[in-house]
């Protein structure tokens, strides 16, 4: 018998509220199904989740090897969150270097005219829907892998791993030979499949960010919750779609540090790339304390603010151009009296106060965490593997990292050494932790010739094809420094997290999962 669990829609109810999802329709229960014994299928790899860390894995994982894998997700088709992202999504970092190893993602080509003109081409959600798509095809012309869509992964049983059809409620039992691998460690919460963990009374209007798009006829005005990149994105929109700033009311409970893009470009503009690692690690090196090592940072163009007057708690790896943070600053209705509790038709009520609303109001909900934070656990353990960070927001090259390094290596320890987790930022403080992890990291790569050569061909990493820049001057000074401020920037940020004081995490740390719901 399947489980209830099974059959519910993927709600995230760890970043929101408790409970279960309002359900639209009535069901009428469905007839005990006759039990069947359960279909019984063995493979080398089981990957629970189809998203980009699933596909990545398997993409680098039978690139170097002749496994057999299975693929399951409780999704009809691969691609995870991108299949219910909204409408106007696009990726934060340019296409390049997204997606799997073995196929391009759009042109590798730099926008010539638009909000992006100068930088590499970003895709929208329904080309990565689409190249996931064409990315499995591949995955299964490869005769190495099967997927099996619609099917939630269950628990292990006495038999064995299992999952459930969500359409039929059949049960097939999978014998592992190898690995487990759990690709939905970090699952993305997202505003459309998420339960705000406010609520919203009769004649207020809240919708998901999704709903933008639906909107028909006038509002007095939008009220767009939420720190991070979707709200960013929803302003963005509401401003290119004609809306005025006056009309746009941001309640953002937290402001961040985010990423300029011009320092996230690959290829032909790599150098822009290490100049912006180089900078970051001199500014390591040479910070006195916490406060210093922010404002250097700052000072050499590496994180960016939305208000030069508000000291930023929040470090998300949002990435945004300097077009769009002048977009942004023309919204000055800014309420920062922290999280939204509960919206009634006259009024908000915040975690520090509240402030008036009307019924002609749109309140667009871009509250979801996006990246789920969970503590850092062994990524190679018990004939288990659980895909997580290595290098900063950069979770397809990880994935893929994880595959080659699964493939190409026997012993756990050392896999374990080659790939140390590293847990998704939050606060601003995490910057330090998390460059720190990854910094060390790159240097165990960079002492492994395997690895190194692997970097160096693996169009995930944003920084492969150096070598063709090194005429440049200014690549080669950023070099200089880099390799200079290496070591010294590791030492001393592994100095700074010890003041850095204890994180405020706003209420979106999760905690422990268990690992299938
Ligand atoms: C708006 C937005 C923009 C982003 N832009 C970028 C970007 O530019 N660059 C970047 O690197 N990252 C970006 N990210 C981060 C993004 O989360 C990752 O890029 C990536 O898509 C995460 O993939 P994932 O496989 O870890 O998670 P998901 O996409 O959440 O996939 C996990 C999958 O596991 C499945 N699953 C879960 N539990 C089970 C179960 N029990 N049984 C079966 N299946 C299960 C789910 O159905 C889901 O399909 C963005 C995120 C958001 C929200």
């Amino acid at each position: 018998m399947p489980s209830s669990d099974a059959l519910t829609p993927p709600v995230d109810r760890q970043n929101g509220r408790d409970g279960p999802a309002p359900r639209t329709h009535a069901v009428r229960p469905a007839p005990s199904p006759v039990p069947k014994a359960p279909a019984r299928i063995e493979t080398d790899y089981l990957i629970v989740g189809a998203g980009a860390a699933g596909l990545a894995f398997a993409d680098a994982l039978i690139a170097a090897s002749d496994a057999d894998v299975v693929l399951v997700d409780r999704r009809h088709g691969p691609g995870g969150h991108w299949n219910d992202a909204y409408p106007f999504v696009r990726l934060h970092q340019p296409s390049a270097y997204y997606g799997v190893n073995s196929r391009i993602l759009g042109r590798d080509s730099i926008d010539s005219a638009g909000p992006n003109a100068g930088f590499y081409q970003r895709a929208t959600a329904a080309e990565v829907c689409d190249y996931y798509q064409r990315v499995l095809e591949d995955l299964l012309a490869s005769g190495q892998v099967r997927f099996f869509g619609m099917s939630d992964c269950a628990r292990e049983g006495p038999d064995g791993h299992r999952f459930v059809s969500r359409l039929t409620g059949e049960a097939t039992t999978v014998r592992v030979r190898r690995r487990v691998v759990d690709a939905r460690y970090l699952e993305t919460s997202i505003p459309a499949t998420r339960i705000p963990s406010y609520r919203a009374e009769p004649g207020a209007r809240l919708i998901p960010v999704n709903d933008l798009v639906r909107l028909a006829g006038s509002a007095s005005g939008y009220t767009v919750i939420g720190s991070g990149k979707t709200a960013m994105d929803a302003c963005l929109w509401l401003l290119d779609s004609g809306v005025p700033p006056e009309m746009i009311r941001w309640i953002r409970p937290r402001d961040a540090w985010l990423l300029d893009r011009a320092y996230q470009q690959p290829l032909d503009l790599v150098t822009w790339l290490i100049e912006g690692v180089s900078l970051s690690l001199e500014a390591a090196a040479q910070a006195e304390d916490v406060d210093d090592l922010f404002g250097r940072l700052e000072a050499c163009g590496q994180l960016v603010r939305l208000d030069p007057a508000v000291e930023p708690t929040m470090y998300r790896c949002a990435t945004a151009s300097q077009d769009e943070l002048a977009s942004l600053r023309r919204i000055e209705n800014v309420v920062r009296l922290g999280r939204v509790v509960h919206i009634a038709a006259d009024g908000i009520v915040l975690e520090k106060g509240s402030t008036p609303t009307d019924t002609g109001q749109v309140h667009v909900d871009c509250s979801a965490a996006g990246l789920r934070i969970a503590p850092a656990r062994p990524v190679f353990a018990d004939g288990r593997i659980t895909l997580q960070q290595v290098r900063t927001c950069q979770p397809a090259f990880n994935a893929a990292l994880i595959g080659h390094v699964e493939a190409s290596r026997h012993d756990d320890t050392e896999k374990n050494l080659l790939c140390p987790p590293n847990p998704y930022p939050d606060t601003a403080t995490d910057w330090i932790t998390t460059t720190c992890t990854a910094q060390r990291a790159l240097t165990t790569w960079l002492g492994d010739a395997d690895l190194s050569a692997w970097l160096e061909r693996a169009r995930l990493n944003a920084a492969r094809g150096i070598g063709a820049h090194l005429a440049d001057p200014r690549m080669k000074s950023a070099l200089t420094r880099m390799f200079a401020n290496a070591e010294p920037a590791i030492t001393k940020l592994e100095a700074l997290q010890a003041h850095a004081g204890p994180p405020d995490r706003g209420h979106q740390r999760t905690s422990a999962t268990p690992i299938w719901r």
